[in-house]
């Protein structure tokens, strides 16, 4: 095989002379219906579809006034919920955790597995799986679909056509509504989406996500993987000789050919004597769901859902011959194979492996420690710009600021505020009975911010120069926890 053909494999659709770009075949899979690769695919797609639809409604125990649902991402009250943990906006870092955590686990399976994620667990495979399922349901298989397509309109093509895409409809708008039951109450939820009581933006957003669903597993189908998602573009860094990926055995299977005659009652030995194992019976092109031809080499349009391989061992059965000529192997021991050499074994544990392994465990325990060493409240306080200070009688001057309190706890919090660094300066609280004091006492509600207008004033001999720096010190009155806030104060000439 050229180098060409290696990047451009040959069941992939290829451009007239002189295009840029090659016309677009629609792919027309034959849905594999058994297999151990088929019952995993339905396992993992029962697992995580039951996580996707049923985790909303799983429920947690927050204490009066709090939000019950264990996952939720409540957008107006500015909170996520994860089970007991509970995040501010200000700790979005935590999501950065997850995501660098989520990326450096993809690699890592990456690396042992090849294309697992993608052939087992994405979305975009999951969905396009069960809308195939759906479409092979109503029109039938690969063929019966091909000749429907060609067929000219009648009543029995526009009730199979029209079937599928309500079908199809039903399934997207499922996607979506299992997106917004994130986002709100999902057993109240659901009642006013059935009742038309939701929020135009639960409808819009439920929509949004059906309509993309619809389109990119109805109709993109693996366009998405092949030209449109990034993964597959890099996936192969993460790839070794110890990675299990998707092959066939050239050294088995070549040269292929047609079987001629009856094959029962023949020994294989004799029907397959100076010839490859390979029937060219294209039944793993035909269930290929990105519609290529695993025979042409790894390719990058492989998303290793292994269909190809349950396809193949189905044919080696009937003709006789041990299955696994197309299999889920490292090409290490391929290449052992070849050689005759069955002792050879994949390594699963190997440097790039640990490196991986290494850096998920310190990214987790980074988490694990500012999850646990987690503040309870914080302090911002923001200086006020018109004006930025005020004269006032007697020499002194007077900065405005607004001061928020987060209180991230289930009770009232109440928090003595007080200054450092600005001599002789005195704290005014609008709502706060006192004026100049050196020390006031607030309070903030549970599980939310409280906000202050605050003025301070100082004599001008404290500052020197325009501008001095000032410290908020807030002391928690129930824990003796003491949060300190850089600010300034500033003054004239
Ligand atoms: S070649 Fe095989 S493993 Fe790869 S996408 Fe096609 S059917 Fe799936
Ligand atoms: S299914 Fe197996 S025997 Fe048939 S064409 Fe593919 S590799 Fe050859």
């Amino acid at each position: 095989m050229s180098a060409n053909q290696a990047v451009l494999p040959k069941s992939l659709p290829r451009q007239a002379k002189g295009a840029l770009y090659a016309s677009h075949q629609k792919a027309y899979p034959r849905f594999q219906n058994n297999g151990n690769f088929r019952r995993l695919k339905w396992l993992a797609m029962a697992i995580l579809f039951a996580i996707y639809w049923g985790f909303p409604w799983l429920r947690w125990d927050r204490g009066p006034g709090a939000p019950d649902q264990a996952i939720l991402i409540d957008m107006p009250g500015r909170r996520a919920y994860f089970f007991f943990i509970e995040i501010w906006p200000q700790e979005v870092y935590y999501l950065t955790g997850l995501l660098i955590i989520a990326a450096l686990g993809l690699f890592f399976v990456s690396a042992l597995l090849g294309r697992v994620w993608c052939g087992f667990a994405c979305w975009q495979t999951l969905f396009t799986d069960l809308f195939v399922w759906v479409e092979q349901f109503f029109q039938g298989e690969r063929n019966a679909r091909l000749a429907l397509d060609r067929a000219p309109w009648s009543a029995g093509k526009l009730l199979r056509k029209a079937a599928t895409q309500a079908s199809w409809l039903l399934l997207s708008l499922l996607s979506g509504y299992g997106f917004v039951l994130y986002f709100d109450n999902a057993p109240t939820l659901t009642r006013d989406l059935v009742f038309g009581q939701a929020s135009l933006n639960a409808y819009g957003f439920m929509g949004m996500i059906g309509l993309f669903c619809y389109l990119l597993a109805g109709f993109a189908r693996e366009q998405v993987c092949i030209y449109m998602c990034p993964y597959s573009r890099f996936q192969s860094a993460m790839f070794d000789e110890h990675s299990l990926l998707v092959s066939y055995e050239v050294w088995r299977g070549e040269p292929r050919g047609h079987l001629k005659g009856a094959v029962q009652g023949r020994n294989p030995e004799d029907v397959f004597a100076g010839r490859g194992h390979c029937v060219d019976c294209r039944m793993c092109v035909q269930v290929c769901p990105t519609g290529i031809d695993i025979r042409d080499g790894n390719q990058l349009a492989c998303i290793g859902c292994a269909l190809c391989v349950d396809a193949c061992n189905s044919v080696m059965d009937r003709v006789g011959l041990p299955r696994g000529l197309v299999s889920y192997d490292s090409s290490f021991n391929q290449a052992a194979r070849s050689r005759g050499d069955s002792s050879a074994r994949t390594r699963i544990m190997r440097p790039r492996v640990y490196v991986y392994v290494a850096v998920i465990g310190l990214v987790a325990a980074v988490m694990v420690y500012a999850l646990g060493t987690r503040k309870t409240y914080d302090v911002n306080v923001l200086h006020e710009r018109t004006p930025v200070f005020v004269e006032l009688t007697g020499n002194r001057i007077r900065n405005g600021y607004t001061v928020k309190i987060l209180n991230m706890v289930r009770e009232e919090g109440r928090y003595r505020m007080a200054l450092e660094g600005l001599a002789n300066a005195g704290i005014t609280v609008i709502g706060i009975d006192g004026e100049g004091l050196s020390a006031v006492e607030l309070g903030v509600p549970p599980d939310s911010v409280g906000t202050y207008r605050v003025f301070i004033t100082a004599p001008r001999a404290s500052l020197h120069g325009k501008k001095g720096d000032l410290t908020v010190v807030m002391t928690n009155l129930s824990t003796g926890k003491v949060v300190r806030h850089e600010s300034f104060f500033a003054g004239p000439e």
